[in-house]
């Protein structure tokens, strides 16, 4: 009796039931249903996980449910312009696990995930496991992390880029004026290469964001009018969105670490907040080389998996600021355990994102715990129907520059199923994926003998 009476007073508070008389089994497991509580998490199994790919959000983003024995699912998705394939070879690795136990999970299938978009499947799979950790308590995943550091995520925006500075001053300031803190500007060094003796380069070489061969490799360089032309660039931009606002710059090309280096000097002087991938963040000792010749801040990391990489860039302060993406990083709990390691080389922590507004929210939860988070990306906000993917959360999604940190259980959203419907790559959503059911019991996946 006495058990049954805390039990009770439990349900009382979460449900605010205030009868003392209708307590039949079938009565009580109808109250747990409802409340979620109910998902009983310690007797909590993955029965499926299944994919529908979203076109044009401006990305391909494979956004994946995760269904359980309960009734209940996970939400997550797999990184922007990756395979959904990355998530289904971990079907088979997770049935009948209890997604409650979202580390035990994580440290059995990271294994399959590798830097950029190849991380994407576990990442996925990490954020759908803190939904469902989630519901089933009844909590918010940022809860589960420690609490909140803010209310709301201030975000910066991707913006398409014009050959005219002012034309692209113009829409970096309408970002301002939609509310936006903080701006970002690609730069590429094809911006002169049609003005001679600014750019030098082999014939044939890729000069636009997108090439192959590493930045060192190429052989091209800027000269110091080159750098100076890409300079006064930048000062138009700089000169309409204002002295205050922090202005990032990004995708300058493939070009050598010299060439990093004069590029970053001429354009000090209109205080970029930072220099994004300058070179490839597997290069340490190089990028060290860049900072200390430099006098902006330098930033990378958002094709770095796992926490290990970030650190040794935070201890050798190669860089000054880390910026990883959290569907490539590791996840929800791998991203804050990012955030709070490098916090300790003083280093803080920008995030990388171009998803859909499910990996928005794991971003937004993960923002919101982690203390030594700047700003997080978007690239949607000119998809009008990217906030109607969802329901849950306060529309717009990104609202005068911030995202609000929802409070229901798990992620916070559920999937507006009309809206994805009319926007997905190919036939099929959520459509059974028994193919990968037994993808584990073919293969060793031992990593030591
Ligand atoms: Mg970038």
């Amino acid at each position: 009796m006495k058990r049954l009476n805390s039990r009770r007073g439990f349900l009382r508070g979460a449900a605010g039931v205030t009868g003392a008389t209708i307590w039949g089994g079938n009565t009580l497991d109808a109250m747990m249903q409802h409340t979620n509580t109910a998902s009983k998490p310690s007797e909590l199994k993955i029965t499926d996980l299944r994919v529908a790919t979203l076109a044009r959000a401006p990305m391909t983003c494979p956004v994946i449910r995760i269904d359980t024995n309960q009734g209940i699912y996970g939400l997550g998705e797999v990184r922007d312009g990756a395979s959904k394939t990355y998530a289904l070879i971990l079907k088979s690795r997770i049935l009948g696990e209890n997604p409650c136990n979202v580390d035990k999970i994580f440290r059995k299938i990271k294994q399959f995930g590798f830097d950029a978009r190849q991380g994407g499947g576990v990442c996925a799979v990490e954020m759908a496991l803190w939904d469902l950790a989630g519901k089933a308590y009844n909590v918010p995943v940022y809860q589960m992390l420690g609490g909140k550091f803010r209310d709301k995520i201030r975000c910066y925006a991707d913006t398409t880029e014009s050959d005219d500075p002012k034309i692209y001053g113009e829409r970096l300031k309408k970002r301002k004026e939609q509310g936006f803190t903080w701006l970002k500007m690609d730069l590429g060094v094809d911006l002169v290469k049609d003005v001679p003796g600014a750019l030098t380069y082999p014939d044939g070489e890729q000069l636009t964001m997108g090439s192959r061969k590493e930045h060192m490799l190429t052989g091209i360089e800027i000269t110091h009018k080159g750098a100076e032309l890409m300079a006064e660039f930048m000062s138009v931009v700089r000169e309409q969105v204002g002295w205050n606002v922090p202005l990032s710059a990004d995708h300058f090309g493939h070009i050598g670490v010299h060439s990093c280096i004069r590029l970053a000097n001429a354009l000090e002087k209109y205080n970029p907040a930072w220099l994004e991938d300058m070179i490839p963040w597997q290069r340490t000792e190089q990028l060290k080389e860049i900072k200390s010749h430099i006098g902006v801040p330098l930033l990378t990391g958002e094709d770095i998996y796992l926490k290990e990489h970030f650190i040794e860039l935070a201890k050798n302060h190669a860089v000054d600021i880390l910026h990883p993406d959290l569907a490539t990083s590791g996840g929800i709990l791998e991203t804050k355990k990012i955030g709070d390691a490098i916090q300790e080389y003083g280093v803080p922590m920008a995030m990388h994102f171009a998803g859909s507004p499910v990996s928005c929210m794991a971003n937004v939860h993960c923002a919101a715990a982690t203390e030594n988070f700047l700003v997080l990306e978007n690239h949607s906000v000119d998809v009008p129907w990217w906030s109607d993917l969802v329901d849950g959360v306060e529309k717009p999604i990104v609202n005068k520059g911030y995202i609000t940190v929802p409070d229901k259980p798990g992620l916070g959203v559920t999937l507006n199923d009309e809206v994805m419907k009319q926007h997905l790559l190919e036939p099929g959503y959520f459509e059974p994926t028994t193919q990968w059911d037994k993808e584990n019991q073919r293969i060793n996946d031992r990593l030591f003998s």
